[in-house]
């Protein structure tokens, strides 16, 4: 079954998030991209099931499940439709390229953020997802999840996916996790201040392939204002941790080309790093860094906060960034895809600036990452 809207993920996937509320991806709800302001909607609250099973089986995936079939053209997907749009990957595609439709849904991927905590404060982040977060200044507490993993009758699955928080912190995942589990496929998204105990690595060494991603956004002191907590020379070291890791291990760190659960082929180690108003000068840097570094780095935009979304920018301001320099052509035609993904939305730009001033009073903002802010105080 294929359309421009069907997707496999109700019939496969369930997410459980920092603040316990279920959902079937973490794109589900992610961004209205309609120009309206709502925020993130909860999809099941938390503690209404007792397990991903039952949450799976349940009143509101059954409904999903349908709307999916009818062919509805569904709001909550709208993060996938736009990626789409762009000619970007979405995560719809992923799904639908490694299962096909049967009629009777199986929960195979999941995907556990246990808590929000964290040990960074980062600019795109926020309190449900960062214990940090919750301690600065005028932000509020998220409400915190009773019941995590909830892997309850659930058989090996394809896919599981962790992340926080900094999952590496995280009590959940010390000693040996997901005991007498493996999977398909595992992946993980670490901000890399700690490299894992030993303990870590025996579920992952039972799974068939892994995906670590490393989450750097910016290199120098825009990587560190953009992850607070970042320190650069400790990230290279763990890098340097890691990639004799997989040299030795089972597992390919480039990638496995063979494997096709995840096209295109995202195994191995990575750098995730995610495209905002505060680096989008720095994005040359970090992709040379990174080749210096032997190391594959994956570009993503910020749909989250929306304030920091480029596309958002007054026209000027996207010029003076169109006319680069770029690093190489998969830079250059990501940046100009972004920037012509939507229009100049005064309101967003506002956002943006108070943010900036917010963030003024905790921490001191490279030059660098002010740079846009700047001429936005002036044209606004
Ligand atoms: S289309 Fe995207 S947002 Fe919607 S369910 Fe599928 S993966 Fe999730």
């Amino acid at each position: 079954m294929q359309s421009n809207t069907f997707c496999m993920s109700p019939f496969v996937r369930m997410t459980q998030w920092w603040n316990g509320n279920l959902n079937t991806c973490t794109h589900y709800n992610e961004m209205t991209g309609d120009g309206s302001y709502s925020e993130k909607q909860v999809f099941i609250p938390k503690d209404k099931y007792n397990s991903l099973l039952d949450a799976f089986n349940g009143k509101e995936m059954n409904d999903l499940r349908s709307k999916m079939i009818n062919g509805d053209f569904l709001d909550g997907c709208r993060y996938c439709y736009h990626l789409e749009s762009l000619g970007l990957m979405s995560l719809r595609q992923s799904i639908n390229s490694c299962h096909t439709f049967e009629s009777k849904a199986k929960l195979k991927e999941i995907e556990i953020y246990p808590s929000n905590k964290c040990n960074f404060r980062c600019t795109i982040c926020n309190p449900s997802a960062s214990s940090m977060w919750e301690k600065a200044p005028l932000q509020s507490k998220d409400e915190k999840p009773t019941k995590t993993y909830l892997l309850d009758d659930l058989d090996d699955l394809d896919l599981i996916t962790i992340s926080g928080g900094e999952p590496m912190i995280m009590e959940d995942y010390s000693g040996d996790f997901f005991k007498n589990r493996s999977a398909k496929l595992f992946t993980m998204a670490t901000n890399n201040s700690v490299f894992p105990k030993k303990e870590f690595f025996n579920f992952v060494n039972r799974c068939d392939d892994i995906l670590i991603y490393l989450s750097l956004d910016g290199v120098g002191e825009v990587g560190e204002f953009c992850r607070k907590g970042l320190k650069m020379t400790r990230f290279n070291k763990n890098l340097k941790k890691w990639q004799n890791w997989f040299d030795d291990s089972k597992f390919k760190r480039n990638g496995n080309p063979n494997y096709k659960l995840r096209p295109p082929f995202l195994t191995g180690l990575r750098i995730m790093f995610v495209m905002q108003i505060y680096n989008v000068f720095n994005v040359y840097d970090s992709m040379k860094w990174a080749d210096e570094h032997d190391i594959i780095l994956d570009l993503r935009n910020c749909y989250s906060p929306e304030k920091l979304n480029i596309a958002y920018l007054p026209d000027e301001i996207k010029e003076d960034i169109m006319n680069g320099p770029f690093y190489n052509d998969t830079h250059k035609e990501f940046t100009y895809k972004i920037l012509n993904s939507d229009n100049y939305d005064k309101k967003r730009v506002e956002e943006f600036i108070e943010y900036t001033k917010y963030l003024m009073v905790l921490d001191e903002i490279p030059k660098e990452s002010l740079k846009i802010f700047k001429k936005c105080m002036d044209i606004i």
